[in-house]
């Protein structure tokens, strides 16, 4: 044979396998962190795709692989990975794949699975389970790929699917047998997909555009809410110009403060009861009309009539809960640039005796809670304490916040003001505690700055072991928890019996010696004062720290400010 023939032969010769085809179907198209943890079948392949570039990280629980993935995703605009074992892995990383689907988070949970042909004959098997059958019902779509050749279109639907349209999770079912699968290498190559404009814009019809500019004219008392869907669209610099145009109070959902600063003159996060019964008007910007809002209506949004606008990229969650008086179908990036063109030059702005009526009531608000902020008790209340990590977060506002509780979710949402999109992360839609240290380490990863965790230390024992996962990979965390002996509070007790109430732990936790065990370093505060020091030094070494803030165990309140949603019986038994 000539030359020429020999080499042709050879490459037409040339193997690859399951393995190999889905590392180069993830780098092809851009991904850089897997989240997850190994075992059966997919030891090799988180082994195989670090050999490869990609970043492996690995959890010591799939939930909380799950829960970085997930907000990898919002971070990035990418689908967040998020790699299990079978059976017991995956269902533990479906928590976090139905987490991502109810907040609107691309991810992609790729779980190996067992034998399909024992799996269906329900012979058996070793973890065996029905996956894409469970996972079907969780999220937004669910594949298996069962052949090798179909790796690259298998990656690409999961991808597609994820992004589009209104974000979401999505599961990847990965058979062992497949990583084994052998085929030619160059017609493995050619079977991969790089997939092009994962989420193609969506541009808002000029009528609708045209119906919600009109709408908001009439407005004597307009109100914008932005939510996490604003905040995940990566339309900062518009958002703001539109906000600035209507000249409107804005309210920030909690994940969408500091879409525009917290410090902005139309922020009415202070004033919210005020503005959520007294406008007529109210501009949905990537938010939902759930419980989070009371489902917009009833004693929160007060007598007057309201009319709604709502801009969503998805066209079912208009009148959802209230009628949608002008629906605006779109994604926000472009729906935004809409409104700006047709707003053009000559806008009035909001009224301004609506808009300093807001002001006076926001300032006394701010006025009032100000010198709380400033005790230096010990114990501490949640205002000492919050006091501190609202200046710690002012002098850094790059710093990526976490935070998940109850009465540490509920009174530093309010507290700690935030000043750049993107930067506050917490329980989101479910309000789930769980979701700590998985968004602490995807945070840190995906963004490379200091990470600033607020946590209750109920919320933090759903995700504790992690800390090991942030010393190991010398994250620049510093976990602050707000330690009160318990579930809302530590003064529980149990009146029938030596066992103690539900609601409280051993009390004097040291959580501070935890992290020590893994090289870390562990604080004890009692004072506002010495919280200061050590969360600062922690910031700006960022050395891996866990510090146990100790907090008056009497100063929470039953389920934070969501009491209303936890039955209390009133029948006495006699
Ligand atoms: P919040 O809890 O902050 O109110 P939600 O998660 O309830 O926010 O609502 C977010 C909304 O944003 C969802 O209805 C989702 O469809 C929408 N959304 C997400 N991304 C986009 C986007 N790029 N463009 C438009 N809407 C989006
Ligand atoms: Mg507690």
């Amino acid at each position: 044979m000539a030359e020429a023939a020999v080499k042709k032969h050879e490459a037409e010769q040339e193997l690859t396998d399951g393995f190999h085809l889905l590392i180069d179907a993830l780098k092809l198209n851009g991904v850089k962190t897997i989240y997850g943890v190994p075992g059966i079948p997919i030891t090799d392949f988180g082994r195989m795709a670090q050999a490869e570039g990609i970043r492996v990280i690995s959890f010591r629980h799939e939930q909380n692989a799950g829960y970085a993935a997930s907000i990898a995703g919002f971070l990035t605009k990418q689908p967040g990975i998020c790699l299990t074992v079978s059976a017991p892995g995956f269902l533990n990383g479906l928590t976090a794949l139905a987490h991502a689907t109810t907040n609107c988070f691309p991810m992609i949970l790729m779980s190996g699975s067992s034998e399909r042909e024992i799996v269906d004959l329900q012979q058996g098997d070793y973890e065996e389970m029905d996956q894409l059958a469970v996972a079907k019902t969780m999220c937004k779509a669910a594949y298996r790929v069962l052949h090798a050749q179909d790796i690259g279109i298998g990656l690409a639907r999961a991808i597609r699917a994820a992004v589009s349209g209104r974000p979401g999770g999505v599961y990847l079912d990965l058979p062992a047998k497949l990583f084994s699968q052998v085929m030619n290498a160059s017609a493995g190559e050619k079977s991969l997909v790089k997939v092009i404009d994962a989420a193609p814009a969506q541009i808002p019809a000029p009528e609708a555009v045209k119906r919600a500019l009109n709408v908001l004219k009439g407005a004597k008392k307009p109100l914008i809410i932005l939510g996490k869907g604003a905040a995940y669209a990566q339309a900062d610099d518009a958002i703001k110009a539109f906000v600035e145009k209507t000249g409107a109070p804005f309210l920030p959902m909690s994940m969408a403060k500091g879409l525009l600063s917290d410090l902005h003159p139309q922020c009415a996060g202070a004033a919210r009861s005020t503005v959520l019964k007294d406008s007529d008007v109210v501009v949905m910007l990537g938010a939902r009309l759930n419980w989070l809002l009371s489902h917009g209506k009833g004693k929160a949004w007060g007598d007057a009539p309201k009319k709604f606008i709502q801009i969503d990229i998805e066209p079912k969650e208009m009148d959802s809960n209230v009628e949608i008086a002008a629906p605006v179908v779109g994604d926000i990036g472009s729906c935004v640039a809409a409104f700006l063109n047709a707003m053009g030059d000559k806008w009035t702005p909001a009224p301004s005796d609506w808009v300093n009526a807001v002001k006076t009531k926001k300032d006394d608000n701010i006025a009032k809670m100000a010198p709380r902020l400033m005790n230096n008790n010990s114990p501490m209340d949640y205002h000492g304490a919050l006091g501190v990590l609202r200046q710690v977060i002012k002098e850094r506002p790059d710093a990526i916040l976490v935070n998940e509780g109850a009465n540490t979710l509920d009174l530093a949402r309010g507290v700690i003001d935030m000043y750049k999109p993107r930067k506050r992360i917490d329980v989101g839609t479910w309000g789930i505690m769980g979701i700590g240290m998985g968004y602490s380490i995807a945070a840190a990863i995906e963004t490379g700055k200091p990470v600033l965790a607020v946590e209750g230390d109920s919320a933090f024992g759903f995700s504790g072991m992690e800390i090991e996962t942030i010393c190991r990979y010398n994250l620049p965390v510093c976990v602050v928890i707000f330690n009160n002996d318990g579930i809302y509070r530590g003064t529980d007790v149990n009146t029938a019996g030596s066992d103690p109430a539900t609601t409280v732990f051993v009390k004097g936790a040291r959580y501070d010696k935890m992290i020590e065990a893994f090289g870390g370093t562990g604080i004890n505060a009692t004072s506002p004062d010495e919280l200061r020091r050590a969360v600062n030094e922690a910031m700006d070494s960022g050395k891996p720290t866990l510090i146990n803030a100790v907090i008056d165990p009497a100063a929470g309140s039953e389920s934070g400010r969501i009491g209303n949603l936890n039955p209390q019986s009133v029948v006495k038994k006699k």
